[in-house]
This record gives C-alpha cells, sequence and structure tokens, in this order.
C-alpha cells in the first residue's frame, strides 16, 4: 500500500538490528535491511521472510565506504522515492576482542550490571587501530549515511531518524568540565568542533595508551566519544531540520556481539527500547535522547 512507512535499518544482520528490522516489519512497515556483508544480509532477509515477513528488501550497505552508501541512496530513490524511518543500529566496539564470541551466557550468572561491565571491560584491548576504526565507523559513518539520506527524509510528510545510541554517551562519561560544556553548549557547538575534539581525543589516546589525563573517557574510550559525538551532531541536526524527528536511543545493556552476551536484556527487549522511539507518537519530540524508551538527559 502507498502509505506502508518505509524504513531502512544499518547493521541489520544481527543483534538488536536484526530485531528493529524484525519489529518494524511486523509493525506493518516496509523495511531496507541494509548489511555491509551480502552473504550475512540476505540470509538474515530470508529468516525474517521465512517468519511470515514478506516486506523486507535486502541492500548492502557498509556505512565507511561512500560508494557503498550512495548506492543505497540511489536504490531508495529510485524504488520508494523517499524514505520514512532511518535508524543507524551499525556500530563496533571500537576494541580488539581478547576471546572469541562464546554464547555461554552461565559465567553470567549472578554477577549485576556493573560486574558484567567490568568483566566486560577486562577483555578488551583498546588498541589505537581499534579506537581510530571506532571513532571512523560510529561517528563519521554514521554521520555520512545520514547525510546521504537526509534528502529521502526530507520528502517523507514525517521523517524519523533514530541514531542507536548508549549510555556510553552521556556527557558524564567526559571528566573536563570545559569540553562537557562546550559539547553540551548545541547553540555554539560545530561540526567542524566536533571533529577537532575527536581529533585531539585520538591524538591523546595515541600519546597516552588512554589520554586520561585530559579528562577523556576511559574504557571502551573511542566508542564513548564516538557515542558522545554522535549525540551532539544528532542535537546539532534536530535544530537544522525541525521539519524532522531526530532522536536517540540508547538499547540497554544487551546480549550481543558487541557485549560478547554479557548484557542483561535480549536483543528483542534492546531493539523495543528503539522501536518505540522510531515510532512515537504525533507531537514532535525531536532534539531527544531515550533510555530504555524513555525520554532521559544527555548530561
Ligand atoms: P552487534 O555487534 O551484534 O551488531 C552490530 C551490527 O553492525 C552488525 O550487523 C554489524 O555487521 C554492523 N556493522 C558494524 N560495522 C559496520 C559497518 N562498517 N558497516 C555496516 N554495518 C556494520 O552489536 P549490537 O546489536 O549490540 O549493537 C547495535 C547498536 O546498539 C550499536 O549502535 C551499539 O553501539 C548499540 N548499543 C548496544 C548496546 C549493547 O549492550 N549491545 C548498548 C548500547 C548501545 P557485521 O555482522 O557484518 O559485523
Amino acid at each position: 500500500p502507498p502509505n506502508t512507512r518505509i524504513a531502512v535499518v544499518t547493521g541489520g544482520n544481527k543483534g538488536i538490528g536484526f530485531e528493529v528490522c524484525r519489529q518494524l516489519a511486523s509493525g506493518g512497515a516496509t523495511v531496507v535491511l541494509t548489511a555491509r556483508d551480502e552473504t550475512r544480509g540476505t540470509a538474515a532477509v530470508e529468516k525474517l521472510k521465512g517468519l511470515g515477513l514478506p516486506d523486507v528488501v535486502f541492500h548492502q550497505l557498509e556505512i565507511t565506504d561512500a560508494s557503498s552508501i550512495a548506492g543505497l541512496a540511489d536504490f531508495l530513490k529510485t524504488r520508494f522515492g523517499r524514505l520514512d524511518i532511518l535508524v543507524n543500529n551499525a556500530a563496533i566496539g571500537g576494541v580488539e576482542y581478547v576471546h572469541e564470541l562464546d554464547t555461554d551466557e552461565e559465567k553470567f550468572s549472578g554477577l549485576d550490571y556493573h560486574q558484567r561491565l567490568e568483566w566486560l571491560e577486562k577483555n578488551v584491548n583498546e588498541s589505537v587501530d581499534a579506537a581510530k576504526q571506532g571513532v571512523q565507523t560510529n561517528y563519521y559513518g554514521t554521520k555520512h549515511v545520514i547525510e546521504a539520506l537526509l534528502p529521502l527524509l526530507q520528502s517523507s510528510s514525517d521523517g524519523r531518524l533514530v541514531n542507536v545510541s548508549s549510555e556510553y554517551g552521556l556527557l558524564t562519561v567526559i571528566n573536563n568540565e570545559e569540553v562537557r560544556q562546550e559539547l553540551n553548549g548545541i547553540d555554539n557547538l560545530t561540526e567542524k568542533r566536533l571533529d577537532e575534539l575527536l581529533d585531539t581525543f585520538l591524538k591523546d589516546f595515541e600519546a597516552g595508551g588512554t589520554g586520561e589525563a585530559h579528562g577523556w573517557p576511559t574504557g571502551f574510550a573511542a566508542y564513548k566519544m564516538a557515542k558522545v559525538a554522535m549525540n551532539a551532531y544528532s542535537r546539532i541536526l534536530a535544530k537544522r531540520h525541525p521539519e524532522l524527528r531526530i532522536n536517540c536511543a540508547h538499547p540497554g545493556y544487551v546480549k550481543t556481539h558487541m557485549t560478547m552476551s554479557s548484557g542483561v536484556l535480549t536483543p528483542e527487549e534492546g531493539a523495543h527500547n528503539v522501536v518505540k522511539v522510531a515510532l512515537l507518537p504525533d507531537g514532535r519530540p525531536t532534539g531527544l535522547f531515550f533510555a530504555l524508551g524513555e525520554e532521559a538527559s544527555f548530561v
């Protein structure tokens, strides 16, 4: 039907992204499930079709590849002429994992939220290369996808953008008061300044191992900085585009590849917290942060 909502989900082949696709499609949207790997992506689409969800199509998308992004934009323009919902879900940990993913959740039984996070931090190695890739993927990759698909969202009568964020992107992860205030001062903050801050962070990280002395985050430092920047960018964009609804959503601490299954929520529960923001009822909340489906503070 012509009034079906068209949704794109990045990193839709597994984890939270796959579940976001399933839930949006169950709600009647036409879902473009994207994945960087064609085999993994088409397998995910087949799985959804097997669940009785025919309105899911695959398109390849590697968010760090400009030509891949352009290919998706062309496809959407030709096939639908617009985009109603964009869920930027794709991301990486920005760390090297010490172990391969092992889905044995037994070892976490009896551990609380913080003990699980502590376990996770002990089982990753924060190399400079992984940190750079984390910032490049999670912030710049996401930003480039947004820039390319924004005109299509503007062609919708109710364009919605949800950036899957994290409590690790709250400004409390930054220990430098001046930087924190600057990042919270959305009226004066620019994209160029965000680039500079990320550059400085990566230089300090490279020089000092963590950059802790400068007040930068520690423990998944690059991941945190990329999500902090993405949150700030979302707020800037929301101001610039009052015609759209642009929000950030923290899914919760979820058992996925990224957390080596250490989380406390299932992917289904995590995705529900994202889909809720994508399908907010009318009333145009925009430029907000949602944690576990409820409005929360960026700070
Ligand atoms: P997963 O590792 O399970 O899934 C990540 C998805 O992103 C995969 O589909 C992966 O593809 C894809 N991806 C990674 N890099 C790229 C790229 N360059 N181009 C395209 N796709 C890419 O992680 P989650 O499901 O846990 O994470 C989903 C989102 O939720 C992320 O934004 C994450 O930061 C956020 N989040 C997760 C939390 C958690 O506890 N799990 C907590 C807070 C936020 P592939 O399979 O090919 O690697």
